[in-house]
């Protein structure tokens, strides 16, 4: 797959409006995960980068972008949105070369991005402060403002959403933005940003600096004149993020990944609950925070639940992401060593279910999904995040013992639960220890309008739907005496 669809230069850095080489003037090489090709270069951002985009947002923050209308602010989001539906196509395309998504994932993220910018753009100018009752002689209220720059660590497994849901949220508030995508996803990242400057969006407002986590993310998260930082990864990095701001002294969103549960009893409607029980692990190549890896399964329905999803796992098919198959590639060498370390320690379990690989090119990055099945809870595949199309199947006894299990990992993301017991389905959804629950279906992170975020190493903070809102600005008492 080439790289005809980009319409600027990806070895340079957008920062306060242009294009810029990175000062260092290095590069990274680009590859094509289905067929691990080198297919480009994209720029190796670095410290002095950081300082010259942070420079930028501030300028924004302080002038135009930060003394705008917000209906104003709204209005530009909202053309933003319209101009990436216009583009989901190209966008499609670009992503499935750089990160190996089918190309309808691809698509399905490209619009995602532009629901994103329509929910925040439509958002923009609704965010009020209170008045608060005080005492005799006295008006209180509050103000929600923005905390200036506002810093945005993007991983490679969903770019375009991630970048929907933080800067989006960011920019509705009247943030300036500086975005460091994942080296190995960064196309869609300046892409967007290109677009947002033909929508009108003032120079500095949004810089997009690519670069390793190492160098650039480093210097970002580091970064005196950054006032909030959003990162979304892994458990070992967002440690290192959160050390980083604390020395600062500014806020964290961290959004660092799971190993959601999905909860199927005995009385459920297992027709319904079968294609969510495996597209929620296999989607993305399994590449998802909020994948559903393990299948908690009670004993009365187990067989037929194993059957069901063997015969699914059977029928995947897996190839290039311009096949636009069930499955692509993994993202990286690095990814596929690290999955495959995985499966290296699952050799005692039982393989329920397993799709086969077929004629593939020989340098791409594929890994066969694999169902585990009577996998013990304390088992490394069920309770670490493995990030590829591999899910574990416990089964239980009873109510008590599913809650056990669902809550016995250091994770708590998303969790679905399958049962036609209202009070039952209550209960659960009070029990599980998860930023989001599902009742009878299972979002993997769910829509936009709807608060995500998790509890333990999954991160703190809440991302999407208006909460996110709270998250991107700092509340200010005004307490006027006037007798
Ligand atoms: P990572 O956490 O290293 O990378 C995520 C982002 O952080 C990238 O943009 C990266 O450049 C940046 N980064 C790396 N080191 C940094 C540092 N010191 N300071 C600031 N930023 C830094 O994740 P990875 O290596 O790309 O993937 C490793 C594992 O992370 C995966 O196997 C998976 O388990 C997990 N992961 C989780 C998510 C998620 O959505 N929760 C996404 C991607 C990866």
């Amino acid at each position: 797959m080439s790289l005809q669809d980009l319409w600027f230069d990806p070895a340079q850095c957008l920062i306060g409006g242009e294009w810029v080489a990175p000062a260092g003037g290095g590069t990274l090489p680009l590859h094509d995960p289905s067929t691990g090709a080198e297919i480009g270069a994209i720029a190796r951002g670095g410290a002095s980068d950081i300082d010259a985009a942070v420079e930028a947002a501030t300028r924004a923050s302080q002038g135009d972008w930060g003394r705008i209308a917000a209906a104003e602010r709204g209005r530009i989001l909202s053309r933003l949105g319209r101009m990436v539906l216009e583009k989901v196509e190209a966008l499609a395309r670009i992503e499935a070369a750089d990160v190996g998504k089918p190309l309808k994932q691809a698509r399905a993220d490209a619009v995602a991005l532009a629901r994103y910018l329509e929910f925040y753009g439509g958002a923009a100018d609704k965010l009020h402060g209170q008045t608060i009752p005080y005492l005799d002689g006295y008006t209180v209220y509050t103000l929600r403002e923005a905390h200036g720059v506002t810093g945005h660590i993007v991983p490679w497994n969903y770019p375009m959403q991630i970048i929907g849901r933080s800067v989006g949220a960011a920019l509705a508030t009247g943030n300036a933005c500086v975005l460091k995508p994942a080296e190995d996803a960064c196309l869609t990242a300046l892409a967007f940003a290109d677009l947002a400057r033909q929508a009108g969006l003032p120079a500095g407002a949004l810089n997009v600096v690519p670069g390793l986590g190492a160098e650039a993310g480093a210097a970002l998260t580091a970064h005196p004149g950054v006032h909030h930082i959003s990162f979304t990864g892994s458990v070992a990095t967002g440690r290192m993020v959160q050390r980083a701001a604390s020395e600062n002294v500014v806020p964290v969103t961290l959004e660092l990944g799971g190993k959601s549960p999905q909860v199927v009893f005995d009385d459920a409607d297992i027709e319904a609950a079968l294609p969510f029980l495996v597209n929620a692990g296999i989607q993305n190549c399994g590449q998802t925070c909020s994948a559903s890896s393990r299948i908690l399964v009670q004993r009365g329905v187990y067989d037929r639940v194993r059957e069901a999803m063997a015969a699914r796992y059977a029928a995947l098919r897996v190839g290039r992401a311009i096949d636009d198959l069930d499955v692509g590639p993994v993202i990286s060498a690095k990814q596929k060593g690290l999955v495959e370390d995985f499966l290296g320690q699952g050799a005692d379990l039982e393989v329920a279910g397993q799709a086969s690989l077929g004629d593939l090119p020989g340098g791409g990055y594929y890994i066969a999904p694999t169902l585990y099945a009577g996998v013990a809870q304390d088992h490394t595949l069920a309770r670490d995040e493995i990030f590829g199309p591999v899910q574990v199947m416990i089964p239980f006894d009873d109510e008590a013992e599913a809650v056990a299990i669902a809550n016995g990992t250091d994770y708590g993301l998303v969790a679905g639960v399958w049962t036609r017991d209202g009070a039952r389905q209550l209960r659960l959804a009070r029990a599980i220890r998860a930023g989001q629950v599902f009742l009878n279906n299972y979002g993997a992170g769910g829509g936009v309008e709807l608060p995500f975020g998790g509890i333990g190493k999954s991160g703190h903070g809440r991302e999407k739907g208006f909460e996110a809102l709270y998250g991107f600005t700092t509340l200010k008492t005004v307490a006027a005496y006037h007798g």
